[in-house]
Formats: C-alpha cells, sequence, structure tokens
C-alpha cells in the first residue's frame, strides 16, 4: 500500500517567516532498502511498524517520494563550534518533512538526516553514511530506553550509492522525530545578525508550542532561558551517570527542548578515565567526559546572551542562568546515590564518590560493569565481592574502598536484596558499546541487518538482566582498542 505517502503531515514549523528556512525537496537515493525500524518510536505517532516492510515507506523515508501533505524544508540556524563563533550552518543534510500527531496529545516533527544537500550545505555533499546512521538510530533509540531526554530515530534506510569520506562508503538515511529541532544556534543565528524582530517571532513559538506555561510570567523569556537553563544541567548530570560522551557539543546541536541531539562521535564509557575524549578530532578534550557538566553551562550562557535582547536586563539573564551549578549538582548527588543504592544523604558521601572515580580512574575500570555488579556488594560480608573485585588490578585500593562503602550501607541498615534490586534498575546492564555497534555496522554494510534488529531488541531494555544476551555486557575484545570516531560522518 501506499499509506506512508497518506500519512496527515502538517508543516507548523513554516508557519514562521520565509527568512528561517528553505524549502526544498529531497535528493532520491538509487534503489533504497530499509535497515531497520523503531516499533517503539513508530508508536509514539500511532503509525504500524508493519508498514515499514512497504516500498512506498522506504521511499517517503528516504526522500525518494513526498508525502501528500509534506512540504518538506531546510531550516537555517547558526552556532559556535569548539568555542568559536562559526557564523551560519543549518539543515545542511538534514529536510524536515512535517509533523505528524504524536500519541501524547502534541506533535512529532520528522526529518530525514542524509536526504541530499540544501543551501545550508556549504562544502558538503548533504549526505551521510551507513555506518554514522545505524549509529544515530540504535543510539536515539538506546538513550529513551535509559530514561535520557532524547531525539528519536523511526528507521534507517539505506542505499548503495556511495560517497566519498576517508573511504568510499554507502549512503543512508535516518528518520529522527522530536518535537522541535529548534537548537540554541537557531536563536544565535537572529541574535548575531542583529535581527531582533526574527528573535522575538522563534522565542515566542517555541514558547506558546513548547513552554505555554510561560506565556503569561512577567518575563516569559527569562523564564524560557532558566528553564531551559535547568533541563540542560539535568541532561548534563544524566549523561555522567551512565558515561555517555556526546562528543561535539556545539551550540548547534544543543536543544531547545533539553533532548540529546545530533549523535556523531558519541561514545560511552568503557575502562574509566574522566580525561576520556570519543570524538578523536578533538584535541583539546573540550568535549571530554569531565567537561560536559561545564560546557553544558558554556552552552545556556551562549543562549542566554542571543536572548539577551528579549530578557532585557543582564541581570534578569544571570538570574535565569544562575541555577545552573545547583540544578546539576543536585541531580548528579541524586543519580550517584541512586547508583550505589543510597537511600539517605550522609555529610561524607561526597568523599565516598570521590574515592570511587579515584579508583575507578587509577583501574581505568569498566564504568558499566562497575556499577552493575557493585549490586552483589553485600553488606555485611566479602562473599559477593568477587566478581566486582576483579575488575580492579590493585585489589587493595578495591578491598579499602570497599570497606568504606559497606560501613556506609550499615549506617542506613540498608538490606541488600531490595537495594541490589533497586540498584539494577538505576544501573544499566547493556549500553552501546563502540564493538558492538562496530559488529552492527560491519555485518549492515554486507546487507545482513540481523544485527542491528537484536541490538535494538537488548537495548530496549537496558536494566533487564537478559541471560541469554549476558555477552552483549562483556568488556570490549582486544580488536576494539583500535576503533576510533571521528566527525567524519
Ligand atoms: P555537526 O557537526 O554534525 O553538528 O554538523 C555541523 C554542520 O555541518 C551542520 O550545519 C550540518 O548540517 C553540516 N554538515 C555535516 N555533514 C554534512 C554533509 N555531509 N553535508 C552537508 N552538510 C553537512
Ligand atoms: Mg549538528
Ligand atoms: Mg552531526
Amino acid at each position: 500500500s501506499d499509506a506512508a505517502s497518506q500519512l496527515p503531515f502538517g508543516n507548523a514549523f513554516a508557519e514562521l517567516p520565509p527568512a528561517f528556512y528553505t524549502h526544498l525537496q529531497p535528493t532520491p537515493l538509487r534503489a533504497p532498502y530499509l535497515v531497520g525500524i523503531s516499533t517503539d518510536a513508530a508508536a509514539l505517532i500511532g503509525l504500524d511498524p508493519a508498514m515499514a516492510n512497504s516500498s512506498s515507506f522506504v521511499d517517503v523515508f528516504t526522500g525518494n517520494t513526498i508525502a501528500r501533505d509534506s512540504k518538506p524544508l531546510a531550516a537555517v540556524y547558526s552556532g559556535h563550534q569548539f568555542g568559536v563563533w562559526a557564523g551560519q550552518l543549518g539543515d545542511g543534510r538534514a529536510i524536515l518533512l512535517g509533523d505528524l500527531p504524536a500519541r501524547d496529545g502534541g506533535r512529532m516533527e520528522l526529518q530525514l538526516k542524509g536526504a541530499g544537500q540544501t543551501p545550508y550545505s556549504r562544502m558538503g555533499d548533504g549526505r551521510a553514511v551507513l555506518r554514522s546512521s545505524i549509529r544515530e538510530f540504535l543510539c536515539s533509540e538506546a538513550m529513551a530506553a535509559l530514561g535520557i531526554p532524547t531525539t528519536r530515530a523511526l528507521a534507517v534506510t539505506g542505499s548503495d550509492q556511495q560517497v566519498r569520506r576517508e573511504t568510499m562508503e554507502t549512503t543512508a538515511v535516518v528518520t529522527r522525530m522530536s518535537p522541535s529541532f529548534i537548537r540554541f544556534g537557531s536563536f544565535e543565528h537572529w541574535y548575531y545578525n542583529k535581527r531582533h524582530d526574527e528573535l522575538k517571532l522563534l522565542a515566542d513559538k517555541v514558547i506558546a508550542n513548547f513552554y505555554p506555561e510561560f506565556l503569561g510570567a512577567e518575563n516569559p523569556y527569562r523564564e524560557l532561558l532558566a528553564e531551559v537553563t535547568r533541563r540542560t544541567a539535568h541532561l548534563m548530570a544524566q549523561w555522567q551517570a551512565v558515561g555517555f560522551m556526546h562528543g561535539v557539543m556545539n551550540t548547534d546541536n544543543m536543544s531547545i527542548l533539553g533532548l540529546t541531539l545530533d549523535y556523531g562521535p558519541f561514545g560511552f564509557m568503557e575502562a574509566f578515565d574522566a580525561r576520556h575524549i570519543c570524538n578523536h578530532t578533538d584535541q583539546q578534550g573540550r568535549y571530554s567526559y569531565q567537561m560536559q557538566p561545564r560546557i553544558g553551562q558554556w552552552n545556556c550562557f551562549a543562549l542566554g546572551q542571543a536572548l539577551l535582547p528579549l530578557i532585557g536586563s543582564v541581570e534578569d539573564t544571570e538570574v535565569a542562568l544562575s541555577q545552573y551549578e545547583a540544578q546539576f549538582a543536585a541531580r548528579n548527588d541524586a543519580l550517584l546515590h541512586a547508583k550505589l543504592g543510597l537511600t539517605t544523604h550522609q555529610p561524607d558521601d561526597d568523599k565516598l564518590f570521590e574515592s570511587m572515580f579515584a579508583i575507578l580512574q587509577a583501574g581505568h575500570v569498566d564504568f558499566t560493569l562497575f556499577f552493575r555488579r557493585l549490586s552483589d556488594l553485600q553488606a555485611d560480608s566479602k562473599a559477593g565481592d568477587e566478581p566486582l573485585r576483579d575488575l580492579f588490578i590493585e585489589r587493595p585500593a578495591f578491598d579499602a574502598w570497599a570497606e568504606q562503602y559497606r560501613a556506609r550501607l550499615r549506617q542506613e541498615s540498608s538490606q541488600d536484596a531490595p537495594r541490589k534490586l533497586a540498584m539494577d534498575a538505576s544501573n544499566p546492564k547493556y549500553v552501546l558499546r563502540n564493538y558492538l555497534a562496530q559488529v552492527a555496522i560491519d555485518k549492515a554494510q554486507n546487507k545482513d541487518f540481523s544485527e542491528v534488529a537484536k541490538l535494538q531488541e537488548i537495548l530496549r531494555r537496558p536494566f533487564d538482566e537478559q541471560p541469554e544476551h549476558d555477552k552483549y555486557a562483556d568488556l570490549p575484545p582486544d580488536w576494539a582498542s583500535h576503533l576510533e570516531v571521528s566527525c567524519s560522518s
């Protein structure tokens, strides 16, 4: 059937004046095929996942057919890249199809990433390779399953058509979904072009659609900045808690809804190193693990600068931004307590966390395995220590910390069984390790998409034991230590 081309697209973004975007058609790809579909993402827009097997679905979500009601466009934005003002960027390879009604009563925008050149492509070819498209697809959905705010990914389609990166690679299109793809850089664009009328139109639209609770506020723009600052601080704490590293936290990759946006050279922490840089193009380590909370704040300041003409005063802008540190600290603290199964707060808890990170750092201990195995430690005995202890080369350092932790557990009369249940619901067993993604990509490049589907299934229940999939929770194999992820995508 051609149900996909009959989807009832709206085009709410296009209610903004033409200066905000360019209407255009995606550039078709030769003989596209389905690589993967997320039934969970499909459910968010009430779409029958069986539809994905039709050629019309593949055509619509590759950009080869334009759905009846869709008026595709690419949006303009600017941004700071690696701390430097970069001027105009924009959707260089993403094309917005429009929006569909969502199950929650709102709307979801659907965007094709890799659907061809736009007026904002600069030197780029408008394409995305299969490798990075699978990574974005899997990680968006995995993050959602971890309970972390994120844009979603409905599907990936591929084509044998090739583009040049370091080598020749085949192309793909990811269909991303989000209530909005508006970025901090969308506001910076109008601010730095001194077009405050457009700046106000954009802010008013974002408030009306996504923050209606501020419509009647004394200063809605200050409230907007305060809420985005709060959400961003919380998002950073959530990233840190699962060891997620974004890799390219430029202001054009920061969502005005506080969602994880734009999956490029991201990674999950394996051998713990707070200075770890997952994007090998980031030589300074601006976006290393330990820098993410500070960069999140820096980005909020960049947004604050852009909103200053609307907010009206430096004082009000500072008030809105000032809560970042406290919001991050509170969420980070709550998440660490949950990760360690602690239900009370004690004065020395920070020291316990610091000494924990110190032994993780010294031993380059696997982040995910450490927290998962920690739930087997017993408050009154060393009987459950072995699997966790085995992760450490320096056993005495572990033993010393374990005694500290055990004493802390006894201080709140912690019961082993309920604590384990609670901890296992906070510490995922399965995350998208680089090597797992790489295995799925290698197979997909040979047209075997079964491993993509398998990873999807495992990662939608990251906190469940799934004993039949134990090996997907293992340490990376030796060959994986050579894997590098760059901006090239
Ligand atoms: P990113 O670093 O992925 O956030 O991308 C930064 C900017 O480069 C955005 O404007 C993207 O649309 C653009 N861009 C990245 N890759 C390509 C490409 N292959 N073709 C066109 N534009 C691209
Ligand atoms: Mg981007
Ligand atoms: Mg990108």
